[in-house]
């Protein structure tokens, strides 16, 4: 069981090493940098800090204490199954139940809340994915692996599962000019999925799909038009540090008329001083709050969208 998370860290690394190459070759937007703005919040603050404690929370928290008490792993009822049986079952219908999820999100204004945070990024590429508010990950996640957990699947379906939800991840948001022809009927990719974080009106309510785009497809939900989208990103202005953004879900924070305030304004250049003492970066002024133009007001978001 253990050496299993050796390989599939060692997939994932190579595979993160293999989506740069491709952007750089490939672009789908040209000209987006790697270490483009928000790359740091994403990959300390979201990919490595956020997800371990949530692991923990998730796993020993939540479904060890469930299953402790009503025991239903042991019954075993797809343990038996072939591994790669096991592995399309979870994939599928979790993927189903997250279109429907990740559909519900965009239509309800409490649920926005929890989602506006992956929608945040003005550039989107391989490490975009990641950025999604705690309590996203919290439920989506938990219903997830709550299945495998409690149906005593094989426990290597764990570490598999999370490998492919990886890369798949990274897949459907990177910067790469894929032209997957008849196969985006079935299995999504940048395509569909960058124009799901363009900040364009004709697609705020289209393609929800994360693995299989089949279910935009039979839905009726699916964009996929000849051009690239212009802008990504949200129409309102967001926080850019970590925690302003999870605040932001319940309050809606002026991230430029905080910075106003010294100990805040402190903390927030922190980082990027740190990083320039360091020599890993440039001497650049550290990352100022830009107000993107605001065409509606955040408030009006679902409703008006309707
Ligand atoms: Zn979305
Ligand atoms: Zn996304």
């Amino acid at each position: 069981m253990d050496h299993i998370v050796y390989y599939t860290t060692g997939i994932l690394v190579i595979s993160v090493f293999v989506f740069i190459i491709l952007e750089k070759k490939f672009p789908y937007t040209k000209g987006l940098k790697i270490f483009r703005e928000g790359f740091w919040v994403d990959l300390v603050w979201y990919t490595f800090i956020q997800s371990y404690f949530l692991k923990i929370l998730i796993f020993d928290y939540i479904l060890t204490p469930i299953d402790n008490h009503y025991h239903l792993s042991s019954l075993k009822l797809v343990y038996n199954w072939p591994i790669i049986w096991q592995v399309l079952f979870f994939l599928v219908t979790h993927d189903f139940y997250i279109y429907w999820f990740h559909r519900w999100q965009h239509h309800s204004k409490l649920l926005w809340r929890t989602h506006e945070a992956h929608h945040s990024n003005k550039e989107v590429d391989w490490l975009a994915g990641t950025r999604s508010h705690s309590i996203e990950i919290l439920i989506n996640q938990t219903i997830e692996f709550a299945p495998i957990i409690l149906l005593g699947a094989n426990p290597i379906i764990v570490p598999i599962k999370a490998l492919i939800d990886a890369v798949w991840g990274m897949y459907i948001h990177s910067n790469i000019n894929v032209k997957s022809g008849k196969l985006q009927y079935i299995i999504n990719g940048p395509e569909m999925h960058q124009w799901h974080h363009a900040d364009q009106r004709e697609v705020f309510y289209s393609n929800y799909s994360t693995k299989f785009a089949i279910w935009d497809w039979l839905f009726g939900t699916a964009y996929l038009p000849d051009k690239k989208p212009q802008r990504f990103g949200l129409y309102y202005s967001y926080p850019k540090d970590y925690f302003l953004q999870h605040l932001f879900a319940i309050k809606k924070i002026d991230e430029e008329k905080l910075l106003e305030h010294k100990g805040f304004k402190a903390y927030y250049e922190l980082r990027p001083r740190l990083m320039k003492f360091l020599g890993l970066i440039k001497d650049k002024k550290p990352d100022k709050v830009k107000q993107p133009e605001t065409k509606m007001p955040a408030q009006t978001l679902v409703e008006d969208l309707k």
